[in-house]
C-alpha cells in the first residue's frame, strides 16, 4: 500500500550533502529508500534552523540545492508537483510526487511579500515558525505564554490564503495556534504533530486543538519522531496508539502520516543531540511498510489504511492547493 509522507527534512540533508561536495542525492540516496518504504509522496521541506547565526544564508543556501536537484533530476524518477494533477500523474508514471514546503519562515525576516516569490518557485505549504519566536509568531518553544501570533503574521496568513498555500500548523505554540485558528478561512494540517494526552509536550496537540482543525476539515500528521512519540519509549506501538486516539477522538478522515524521520541527520553538528535515537521499529523510511501492517493487526480495514497513508493527504490536497 503506497504511502505519503506529510513532512520530511529531505531538503535540509539535500544541502548539508551539498556542502560536502555530494550532488544528487534525492536519486541516490533517498529514492531507493523510499522505494523500500513504498512511500509515493513526500511533503518535502526547507527548514530553517533558527538557532544558527545567519539563518537568512542557510534559507537561501537551502532554496538554491532544492532548485539544483530539481534541474539534476530532469524529472525521471520525480514529480515536483505543484498542483493535484501533477500529483496524479507522477502516480501514473511510476514518479514519486514531492511537495515543496517552508517549515519555519524565519528565513524571509519581515519581507512577507517573498512568500509570492516562494509560492513562484512552487512552495505549497507552509508554517510560520519552528519552534522559535520570530516576526510572525510564536513557536512550541517560546516560555511566554502571551506571545503568539503578531500583525505579521497575520498578514503573511492573508497572503497565503490568497494564493492558495495550504498553513501547516505543526510547531506553533499554544497561543499562537489559538490566534491562527480565530482568522483562518480554509483548512489547516498539522504535517508532523502528535497527541498531547498520550506524550505531553508542547510540540503535540490537546485534543481541543485536534477537535478544531478536524471541524474545518483539516488534518493531523502523525509523527515517529521519538521525542513526541513517547519521553521515554518510542515504538511502533506508540505510533499505533496515537493513530487510534485522533481515530477515535475525530474520526478516520483527520488522520495522515508526516513521520519526520532524521535518522540521515545524524551527521549535522548542530542537529546531534536532537537525532541520537529513533523510534523502535520506525526508524526510517524503509520500516513505513512494517507500521502499515500493525495498522491491520490493529483492525483498522484496508480502506481506512488507505485513508490514513495515502487519500486524506491526496484529497486534502485537490481541495485545498491554489
Ligand atoms: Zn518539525
Amino acid at each position: 500500500m503506497k504511502t505519503f509522507d506529510t513532512h520530511t527534512d529531505i531538503w535540509y540533508d539535500v544541502s548539508l550533502k551539498k556542502e560536502k561536495g555530494k550532488n544528487d542525492v534525492l536519486r541516490t540516496y533517498h529514492l531507493p529508500r523510499l522505494k523500500s518504504g513504498n512511500v509515493w509522496g513526500i511533503n518535502a521541506a526547507v527548514w530553517t534552523n533558527p538557532k544558527i547565526e545567519n539563518p537568512m544564508d542557510k534559507f537561501l543556501q537551502m532554496l538554491g540545492a532544492r532548485s539544483e536537484q530539481i534541474k539534476l533530476m530532469n524529472h525521471e524518477d520525480f514529480v515536483f508537483a505543484q498542483t493535484h494533477t501533477q500529483i496524479v500523474d507522477a502516480l501514473k508514471n511510476d514518479k514519486v510526487a514531492v511537495i515543496s514546503s517552508i517549515e519555519g519562515l524565519i528565513g524571509i525576516g519581515k519581507n512577507i511579500d517573498f512568500i509570492v516569490t516562494l509560492y513562484e518557485l512552487g512552495f505549497r505549504i507552509m508554517s510560520l515558525t519552528w519552534n522559535e519566536v520570530n516576526d510572525l509568531a510564536a513557536g512550541c518553544g517560546c516560555d511566554d505564554a502571551s506571545k503568539g501570533l503578531n500583525d505579521l503574521g497575520k498578514e503573511a496568513i492573508k497572503i497565503m490564503e490568497k494564493l492558495g498555500i495550504i498553513l501547516d500548523i505543526s510547531h506553533l505554540s499554544e497561543k499562537s495556534f489559538w490566534d491562527v485558528i480565530k482568522i483562518v478561512q480554509k483548512p489547516v494540517i498539522a504535517t508532523h504533530s502528535n497527541v498531547f494526552s498520550l506524550c505531553p509536550v508542547p510540540r503535540n496537540l490537546k485534543d481541543e486543538q485536534i477537535k478544531v482543525i478536524a471541524q474545518a476539515g483539516g488534518l493531523i500528521g502523525i509523527s515517529a519522531l521519538p521525542q513526541i512519540v513517547d519521553r521515554e519509549n518510542p515504538t511502533i506501538e506508540k505510533v499505533i496508539e496515537h493513530i487510534t486516539y485522533v481515530a477515535n477522538l475525530v474520526g478516520i478522515d483527520h488522520i495522515c502520516l508526516g513521520f519526520d524521520f532524521s535518522d540521515y541527520l545524524k551527521t549535522d553538528e548542530s542537529l546531534k543531540n536532537t537525532v541520537q535515537k529513533q523510534t523502535t521499529g520506525l526508524e526510517d523510511t524503509t520500516k513505513v511498510p512494517a507500521l502499515i501492517e500493525l495498522l491491520e493487526k490493529n483492525g483498522f480495514t484496508q480502506k481506512e489504511i488507505e485513508k490514513i497513508s495515502w487519500y486524506n493527504f491526496f484529497n486534502f490536497l485537490k481541495d485545498n492547493l491554489g
